[in-house]
Formats: C-alpha cells, structure tokens, sequence
C-alpha cells in the first residue's frame, strides 16, 4: 500500500476508536487495527449491555467526519519504560486489557520503544465541540490531558481526545483527510489475535480513499462486482453446482461450464504444444514417502488429505511437482536434451478450513494448468521469457493485459535460502533480464522469495478493475536437490538442473469465478456455453433453422434451435437472459434469401446477411478467439 493514503486510513482507525469512545461505549476495550488494502478497520470489544450494529454505522461516520473537521493534532509520545507505558493504559481501566497483552508481547519481544500517539485539540474549545460526547469519556480525558501536559508533552491549553499504543504513520493534523473520501461500511466479528477460543471482537470496517471522488468510484466499483457475482451469475447460466452430499469447495461443473473449462485448457494447450511441451498426466494420490522427500507432508500438515491404503498410507497430492520429479528422473537425459518441459492441467487437493471455502475462489479440489522446466541455470533466462509471452498472450486474448504488472521476487538481506549464493545471484539476473527483454512492467519485491528461488508473479486487471494475482513463474533449486535430480553434461558429469514451475492461469476454478466476473457473464464468442440460437419466427421455418444448425455443427459452432412453445418474444428474452452472443431470427424473407437476420448480444447491433456469410464469420470469431 503507498505510504500517501496508508496515513490517512490509518489515523481514521484511530478517530473510529474514538468515536465509539465518545457516542458508544466510553469502556470498550480496543484491539488492533491492521491496515489492509481500501479498508481501515479496529477491532473493538463493547460492553456487554451494548447493542451495535450495522444500523450505527451512519452516525458514527458522521461522528467521525465531526472529529476530522475538528483539525485535531497528532502527537507523538514515547513512554520512559514498560511500566510507564502500563500506567498510561491504567487510565482506561479494565479496558485496556488487550493493549496491555501487547505491551507485555513486545516486552517479550524485547521491545524496549513504547510510542503512542496523542490526538489533541484546544483545551478552550473542548467543552462545546466535544458537547455530544459522554461524561466518562471526558472524565478519562481529562485525567489523561491533566497527566500529558505535567509530562511537557502536551501545554495545559491542550485537550486529549484520543491515544494509542501506535508506531504511524498518521496525517499531521485531520486537516490532511477529506471528509467526504470515508464511509464506515461494515460490521463483522474477528477473535481477538484471531485465535479461535479468544474473545470475539466486533470489526468495524470504513472504506478510505484520497478523495470523495476516488470514494464514490470504488463504492460503484464494488456495486458493479456484487451484480457480477460469480456465485449468482454462476447459477443463474447453469455453469456449475455445489452439492450439500458432495461438500462444500468442491464444485461440480455443469455442461455449460465445462464447455468453457475445455476452451480455457485447451487454449493453454495450444500455447504451449509448439513450444516444447510435452503432455504428462499423473496420478491424485501418491504414497506418503512422495511428500516426506518432497518435503510437502511438513508444509502442507493437516491440509493434506490421507487416504489409508490396505498396504500403504497415501496422501490426495497438495502439488504435482514431486509426481513431476519422479516422472523426470526415470530418464537418463543429456545436456542435449535440456531444457525438458512437462505440461498437466492436473487436480490437486488440500483440505481448507469450510469457514474459508468460497464456491469456485477458494476450493479444496484446486486444478492448476500446471507445468514444470527443468533446465540448466544459463537456459533460465530463455525459458522464462518463454512463458512471459505465453501469459502476455493468454491475457491479450482475455482482454486482461492493461495495466498488468509483474512482481519480481528476491532474497532479502537476512532470510534462509537454499542453493548457493552463486547460483542465487544468477537466477535473479536471469529473471531480471527476461522481465526487461520482453518488456515486463515489474517492481522488485526485496526479501519475497520463496526459501527454494526467485519468482515472477503476474497481477491482471479485469473489467472493473480488481487485481487479481494469477500468473506465475518460479524458480526452484529445493526440489531438484531433494529428488537427487540430475542429467549428464558435456563432460560426462551428472549436473543438477533447476526447476521451474509455472502457472498460466493459476487454478483453473478460481480462474473460471474471475473469467465469470470479469466478462460479467457475457463471454465472447469462443467461451459462450451457446454461441447462436437460431429463433423461428413461426414453427414452420423451423425445419431450415434446423439446417443452419447442423451446418454450423460441421463448423464446430455450437448453436442451438428454440423449438419451444414458447412466443416468439418469449424465445428472444430466454436467449438475452441467457447472453448468448448471435440471435438468429428467421422467418419468410431469411427462407426465401438464404439469409439470417441477426441481434448482437453485446452491441445491440441488428443486421441481415447472406447464411453463409455469417456462419464463416462466426468460423473467423471463433478460431481467433475475438473479444
Ligand atoms: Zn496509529
Ligand atoms: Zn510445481
């Protein structure tokens, strides 16, 4: 997050606070407040007798828009010590319970900086701008004020309204926040350090953005994706179905989704066949000893599903690298034949916490269009841009390439890699080097790398302009190491080979629930489940709908006729509702030219051409794969 709106959205997590302070509950005891992307949020607990919700979230904006308007000051103030640091918090009694666990954490940690922030205004002004505000929330003030000004902190003409255990960064004053640019937006319930069995907080979450404007876009921006809902639109075009007997995160695919999941794959295929790719398939389950080498039955623990064999114990795979491993090792390759390249869009399964599952986003039965390079550290470089240009390819052809942007993963000063430095140093160069020749717009992430390599990871737009991460390449020198992996080279020597792992569309169901909302459901031609119905105007044109059916069949189109009962009007809405791109209308005159009269789905357009003619254009649509 830029430092630029982290400081605003971080101090109103602090003028939230007090706000429920000062209208609310003036002994709610205050949690934490991490930042996250568009939000600030504090998790609070209210007194027991308090009744809050969702409903007080308008006033307590307005509260908050008050306090910005106030002007009110930050002030940094460092504590002498631990004790110091607690007495402040005695000011708040019982309250400040979970901010005194903190406190005694960093001891723990060996923290010895207490710092705190103070929001003050004139001591003058207090009694009318704070005249809302309840009687013990100024008497707790008061004492605070009373002890900040006798520690030359703050001068006696000064009032604290607010303080908190706080590192910043904040704004210098609330003069720095638009009133306009938050809004507090929901109510949700967070354990306290999110540990199952600690208190139940409520998380009351505000949306902060630089400006009013950016504000209202990114509400408009979040009304757009809820009517692009993959799980409503999901249902609505019959795509998928999740089954209460099969369970939850394990989506079925209904006919007409599997016709997209089968143009998805076998587009990747495609990119990929020319390029030296060679198709591999694996099995779901493998003997426990797989991962222990692996190193994935450490990683993994209790997300791994076990199977109890009657002679062995097995795992549901959580990765198809080691299956790749294998099926690599039981070749004796020569420095001639690297790099070698395995392509599988293969299942893989990890038992996610249900709380966590979200229909096709967040799955346990997860396909990855997986594929694994084994290659030699100087043919690194022309191997990832390889793949760079198989992504930018892919999300060309999706519509997804503007304003993406790549992150470049590297070792940190301090962390614990494995592999050499020497070996390091080169596959970071050689990543570098493929995002500058082929033009990657990448930012370097210092101390991201995973412990096993370097890695490039793909973010995408879609259409309303939610980042997605989706692509990835990576570096590995772990698993080559652990599998003992090795080809002959030039002096007859086994020589370890790197492995990189890539993903195009990352898993192919949480591809499909963005593909959903990025297209809103209208696909382009090449993914629509339907791609033309043809609608007779009376029954009796029906018979040569039926022929442009089975010639557009031989063309591989998938259309369909509405032979229904139902009007004729009738059969137009079902095909809009189902967004099917070409409504192909035919009545006398189409018989008697040999024409069609068509609507398009997506622009509106109406037009009459030559049979033939539309179904070649169609041909054309379709194998480029048209927007
Ligand atoms: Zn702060
Ligand atoms: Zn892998």
């Amino acid at each position: 997050m830029e430092l630029e709106i982290l400081k605003p959205r971080h101090s109103l997590a602090h003028l939230l606070a007090q706000a429920v302070q000062q209208t609310i509950d003036p002994h709610v005891a205050l949690g934490t407040w991490p930042a996250v992307e568009d939000w600030f949020y504090y998790d609070v607990l209210l007194s027991e007798w308090i009744e809050f919700g969702e409903d007080n979230l308008k006033d307590l904006t307005k509260t908050i828009q008050w306090l910005v308007k106030q002007n009110q000051s930050f002030i940094f103030y460092k504590a002498k010590d631990k004790a110091e640091a607690e007495k402040i918090m005695n000011f708040y009694g019982d309250a400040s319970r979970f901010k005194k666990e903190l406190i005694t954490k960093f001891a723990d940690k060996g923290i010895t900086d207490y710092t705190f922030y103070l929001n003050v205004i004139p001591a003058a002004a207090a009694p009318k701008v704070l005249s809302y505000a309840r009687e013990e929330y100024m008497n707790i003030y008061q004492d605070i004020s009373d002890y900040f000004a006798k520690q030359g902190a703050i001068n006696d003409d000064q009032f604290v309204t607010f303080l908190d255990l706080c590192e910043g960064p904040h704004v210098e004053t609330t003069k720095e926040i638009d009133p306009g640019s938050f809004v507090l937006d929901t109510v949700a319930g967070a354990y306290w350090q999110a540990k199952e069995g600690n208190p139940m907080m409520t998380r009351i979450y505000g949306l902060a953005f630089a400006s009013k404007d950016e504000l209202k876009k990114h509400q408009e921006m979040l009304e757009e994706a809820r009517k692009r809902d993959h799980r409503v639109i999901g249902q609505k075009m019959k795509l998928f179905s999740i089954s209460p007997l099969v369970g939850a995160g394990l989506p079925l695919l209904q006919p007409n989704g599997m016709i997209i999941r089968r143009e998805i794959e076998e587009y990747l295929w495609e990119l990929h066949k020319n390029k030296g790719y060679s198709r591999v398939r694996t099995p779901h389950l493998a003997k426990e000893d797989l991962y222990k080498t692996s190193g994935h039955a450490d990683k993994f623990g209790d997300e791994l599903f076990r199977v109890k064999g009657s002679d062995d114990d097995f795992f549901m795979k959580p990765m198809n690298c080691p299956h790749h491993m294998q099926i690599f090792s039981d070749n004796l390759f020569s420095y001639r034949d690297m790099p070698v390249r395995y392509f599988e869009p293969a299942t893989v399964y990890r038992d996610e916490k249900t709380g966590q599952l979200s229909w096709l986003t967040r799955v346990r039965a997860i396909t990855q269009d997986d594929g694994h390079l084994f290659c030699r550290v100087s043919q690194i470089s022309q191997e990832v841009g390889t793949v760079a240009s198989i992504i930018k390819e892919f999300y060309t052809t999706m519509g997804m390439i503007d304003g993406y942007w790549v992150r470049l993963s590297i070792r940190g000063p301090e962390g614990k890699y494995l592999g050499s430095d020497e070996v390091w140093e080169k596959a970071e160069t050689a990543l570098k080097d493929a995002a500058e020749k082929y033009d990657l717009p990448y930012k370097v992430g210092v101390d991201e790398a995973a412990f096993y390599g370097p890695k490039l990871d793909f973010m995408f737009k879609d259409a309303i302009g939610r980042e997605w991460q989706l692509a990835t390449i990576q570096c590995d020198f772990n698993l080559p190491e652990r599998f003992d992996l090795a080809f002959i080279n030039e002096n007859n020597e086994r020589e370890r080979p790197v492995v990189i792992h890539r993903a195009i569309s990352g898993s192919l169901e949480r591809f499909m629930g963005v593909m959903i909302e990025h297209f809103a459901g209208v696909f382009p031609l090449w993914l629509a489940p339907t791609q033309i119905m043809f609608v007779p105007v009376a029954e009796k044109f029906t018979d040569y709908c039926q022929e442009l059916q089975e010639e557009c069949a031989k063309n591989n189109l998938r259309a369909k006729v509405d032979t229904s009962d139902d009007s004729f009007s009738k059969k137009i809405r079902n095909a809009e509702l189902d967004k099917i791109p070409y409504i192909a209308i035919i009545g006398e005159k189409e018989v008697n030219d040999k024409t069609v009269s068509i609507r398009v789905y997506k622009t509106k357009e109406q037009a009459t051409l030559s049979a033939n003619e539309f179904i070649a254009e169609r041909v054309k649509e379709y194998t480029e794969r048209s927007l």
